[in-house]
This record gives C-alpha cells, structure tokens and sequence, in this order.
C-alpha cells in the first residue's frame, strides 16, 4: 500500500529512511527527536553537528547509525501558534522537502512521525490533514510507500465532527441490522408449513434447472458458459469508462503497481475484499456499483460490521478521498483499504 497509517515507534521502523521532527540546531531535544538519537547512537549527533542546522519547512539527510532505517531525514517543523502565521505552508514544506530528499537518495520506504504536532502544538487532526494530503499528492506522481507512524492511540484523533458523525452512522446502521435480524431470526424459527417448504425447494431446483428436460450435465454446461465478467474485467471496463488511465486508477485507490498488472493480467483474480473497495472507492462508484463489484470478488458489503459501514457511510457523502477514509478507518480500528 502507498500510504499507509501504523501505529508504532519510529525508531523501530525497518525502512530506508524515517524523518525526525527535529529543530532548526538539529543537535537533538525531546520527543520524537530525542527518541531517534538515543536509538541511533553517538554517530548521529555528531553527523547533525557537520550540518549548520536546518530553517524551519525544510529538510537535511543523515545516515541512521544503529537504526533499523538506512537514512533519517531531519525536518524541522512549525511551531503552531494560532494557524494564520504560515504555518500549515511551513508543515507541508517540511513534507514535501523531506520526499524529494528520500527520492534523491532512491529511498522505497520512508516513515513519518507527525511532525509539529507534539511540543510544537500543531493540532494533531489537522497535522494528519496536511501529512495525508502532502504524501498523497506527492504519490500521485512517484512510486514510494511511506508510512505515518502514529506513536500511541492518544495521540491520535480525526475531526471531532467527522468521528461523531461516523459513530452516529454506525449506530443506526447496527440498530437497523440488528432489528432487521432479530426479526428475519423470529420468522426463520417459526416452524414452516411442510407443503410451503417444499415449494419453496421445487421453484429453487425449477430455477436450477430452467425447466427444461436437458440432461443435467449438459444444462449446467450451457450454464457455466454464460459466466458473467469478472472482477478484473470489471475494473478494466470501469477503467475506460470512467476515462482514466489504469495508473491513475491505482494510484487513486492506493495500489502498487505490482498488484495492479497481477490483476490487469488474470481475469480470474481474486482480489482481497479491501482491495476491491479501493478499487471502488478510486472509480467512484455508487453503492449499488460497488456491491456489484463486490459480488464479483464473492463479497458483500453487510450492517453487521463496522468497516463496511464507514465504507458506506463515504460513498453515501460522495467523499471518494481513500486517504480520508483510511484515516477514519483508523480511527475506528478497522484494517485500511489498499493492497
Ligand atoms: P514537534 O516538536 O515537532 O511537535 P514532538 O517530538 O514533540 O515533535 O512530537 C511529534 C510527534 O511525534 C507527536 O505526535 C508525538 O506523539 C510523536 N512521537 C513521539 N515519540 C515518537 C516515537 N518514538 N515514534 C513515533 N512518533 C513519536
């Protein structure tokens, strides 16, 4: 997956390069900051000390020492003060500098601790904001996967408004299951008329069999020759539909390349049911286009879990952002979409 949101220590990370909240010394201090040098060992401070510090929105490499990462790039976030001193230009300038120096030193994975939004005081939920949109626009154009490391689940919080308005939706979306299966589980106990059950199964083998007096093998033969499209093939004709290039389209729905010519190139693949909505989400499908495409990968979007009603509750608002509703999904504790 390109982007993705994880919840970890940073200095744990086995990637090519994790970028540190720094200041603009660069000589170390608390937090995240303070973490990566005493993980890195000696050897870091005294590369930082080479380097002349680093003005606030931009960016300097240095090796990683005893880290799991090759490379950690120094950034030096904003302090936040009341969000109309340039600060959310300065915080996407640390991004953004930061990805051109891991693409300069050929880095494939890179991970993101949230910058400005400890001691700093940038609000965290719009500290996200800016990370996801940073990265993603910048995915559009480059092949990375990059990480934003989330250190603990405090830390950590979407819009107020966003997460009640999910919560809300999930409640009468459960409520109305949840009534709706306690009902259908009231009418399957009762017992059933013994001439009515057997209707029941005729009219299902009259269907199975259309009616006809063909040889059962035969039938289903003529049956199995009228299979409908494929998933892949769906995702393919969407694709020209919708007038999108197939890397737009997996870009846009937080796929790899790889995963995407493995698709391209197997009508019969079986995609995950995560990446089948992403691929949904990326086409902007309506709700009866994306449970059509479900189908076709054999799933089903259901009222009895939490992830398929965040998904719902996105398409339904028209919000087709995967990098939004992954970081909703999140935020519920539910697996993200992409590969
Ligand atoms: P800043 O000064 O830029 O605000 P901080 O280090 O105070 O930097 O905090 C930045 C973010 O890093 C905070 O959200 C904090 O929770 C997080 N953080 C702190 N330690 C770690 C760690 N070991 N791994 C990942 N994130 C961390």
């Amino acid at each position: 997956m390109p982007l993705e949101i994880v919840r970890n220590d940073i200095t744990k990370m086995k990637v090519d390069a994790i970028v540190n909240a720094a200041n603009e010394s660069l000589l170390g201090g608390g937090g995240v900051d303070g973490a990566i040098h005493r993980a890195a060992g000696s050897g870091l401070l005294a590369e930082c000390r080479t380097l002349g510090g680093c003005k606030t929105g931009k960016a300097k490499i240095t090796g990683g020492y005893n880290l799991p990462a090759k490379y950690v790039i120094h950034t030096v976030g904003p302090i936040y003060n009341d969000g109309n001193q340039g600060e959310k230009a300065l915080l996407e300038s640390c991004y953004r500098e930061s990805l051109t120096l891991a693409k300069e030193y050929n880095c494939e994975t890179v991970a993101f601790p949230l910058i400005s939004s400890g001691v700093y005081g940038y609000p965290k939920d719009q500290a996200l904001k800016v990370a996801i949109d940073v990265i993603s626009d910048f995915l559009l154009e480059n092949e990375m996967t990059v990480y934003i490391v989330i250190f603990d689940k405090a830390a950590y919080k979407i819009s107020e408004k966003l997460f009640s308005d999910i919560a809300e939706f999930i409640d009468d979306n459960y409520v109305d299951e949840h009534t709706n299966y306690r009902r259908e589980s009231i009418r399957m106990n009762a017992p059933m008329a013994p001439c009515a059950k057997r209707k029941k199964a005729d009219v299902d083998f009259l269907e199975i069999c259309d009616c006809k007096a063909l040889p059962l093998e035969e039938d289903l033969d003529a049956k199995l020759k009228q299979i409908d499209e494929s998933f892949s093939q769906m995702l393919l004709r969407k694709i020209d539909e919708k007038g999108m290039t197939d890397a737009e389209c997996y870009k846009k729905a937080n796929i790899d390349r790889k995963l995407f010519s493995k698709i391209r190139s197997d009508i019969h693949y079986k995609p995950s049911k995560p990446t089948a909505l992403a691929f949904a989400i990326s086409l902007e499908l309506s709700l009866v286009e994306t449970e059509d495409m479900l189908r076709k990968a054999g799933f089903a979007l259901s009222h009895s879990n939490k992830f398929d009603i965040i998904i719902e509750y996105f398409i339904s608002k028209g919000n087709y952002n995967i990098f939004e509703i992954n970081e909703a999904l999140f935020a519920f504790d539910q697996s993200l979409l992409g590969a």
